[in-house]
């Protein structure tokens, strides 16, 4: 129970208790609506409950697929769940697979429409928001180095290619998403926030219908019974073969380590040289693969393609690889 202890910090629909461990947070979720900045605001009985549900099943999935998160599990109310404590990054980061809500009126983009890749956004978590570039991102110290920034997008569409699988398998379009990024004592970059229907747009793949929180800041349906019934679809168990899979494609460039002779670079040298081209100084020869693999995800392809490459398609003690996969 979370009685006379002192609050961390309280947000729109999220409470904060310290945790059981100096290093953990207990995270309640609050029956509260918010839209548009908080102009828009109700009580919602139940919501919490459904919202923690909701997000603990989607970090577990993340979890399992090998995306770091704060999560660490349920709380002792339906209404709580424990996380890692982390200092967050005042970030936003929005991935959009078809145009719905801002970005339909700041761009014009037909709603609806589905984007040639996924987009990622970034918007500055201040007084409204306001869409914010990596070059300010990194101008503003949001983020402690230009890597972390690229960890972040790179997780982002990492995520989405399992949302898009997840919900895909369920009937559901994953239309969009906005994800909180932290890091931990040990500054590991972790997702934190929550992944809630309140942070998606989620609409039924054939008839439309929206399962988010469209419904409430459109007054389209009741949030609860929309949340509920998305709970419902999430915990039902999936058949095998409406998992779709995916095909990726790989280049998995091979060549023999610096400093390494590699007798087949010094023969094509010395023929280059005999050619009359003196000037090239150095030349070492590779091998290139061009690699088609079927995976569940982009994470799935890339492990398995790091496998394949350190043991069947390079020498790892005499030669480096580089990983190149496109979608
Ligand atoms: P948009 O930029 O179109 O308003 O939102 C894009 C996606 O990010 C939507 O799924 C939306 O629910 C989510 N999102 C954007 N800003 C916020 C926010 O301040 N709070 C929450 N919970 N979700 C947001």
């Amino acid at each position: 129970m979370t009685v006379a202890t002192e609050i961390l910090a309280e947000g729109k629909t999220k409470i904060l208790w310290p945790g059981n461990q100096p290093d953990e947070v207990l995270v309640e979720y609050k029956d509260a609506a918010t839209a548009f900045n908080g102009k828009k605001y109700a009580e919602i009985p139940g919501k919490g409950e459904l919202n923690a549900k909701i997000s603990g099943l989607l970090f577990q999935l993340l979890e399992a697929s090998g995306i770091p998160t704060c999560f660490i599990g349920g709380g002792s109310r339906p209404t709580e769940l424990v996380y890692k404590r982390l200092t967050m990054i005042p970030l936003e980061v929005v991935v959009r697979n078809y145009a719905y809500g801002s970005v339909v009126k700041r761009f014009n983009f037909d709603e609806g429409m589905p984007f040639h890749k996924p987009l990622v956004e970034f918007f500055h978590k201040t007084n409204d928001d306001p869409q914010i570039t990596e070059d300010m991102i990194l101008e503003l110290n949001l983020v402690p180095t230009e890597s972390v920034l690229e960890s972040i997008k790179v997780l982002a569409l990492q995520i989405n290619e399992l949302f898009v699988a997840y919900f895909s398998a369920r009937g559901i379009r994953c239309a969009d998403f906005k994800l909180e990024f932290g890091l931990d004592k040990n500054g590991h970059l972790l997702l934190g926030d929550e992944l809630s229907p309140d942070n998606f747009r989620l609409r039924d793949q054939q008839t439309g219908a929206v399962l988010d929180k469209d419904v409430f800041r459109l007054d389209l349906a009741d949030l609860a019974e929309t949340y509920r019934t998305l709970l419902q679809r999430l915990e039902q168990p999936v058949a095998a073969n409406s998992v779709r899979k995916q095909m990726y494609q790989a280049e998995v460039l091979v060549h023999s380590r610096k400093n390494i002779l590699n007798p087949e670079s010094k023969a094509i040298l010395e023929g280059v040289h005999t050619l009359g081209y003196g000037n090239v100084q150095a030349l070492n020869a590779g091998k290139r693969f061009s690699v088609k693999i079927e995976a569940d995800s982009l994470i799935e392809a890339e492990q398995q393609l790091k496998k394949l490459a350190e043991t069947v398609l390079s020498n790892p003690v005499i030669e480096d690889y580089e990983l190149r996969i496109k979608r």
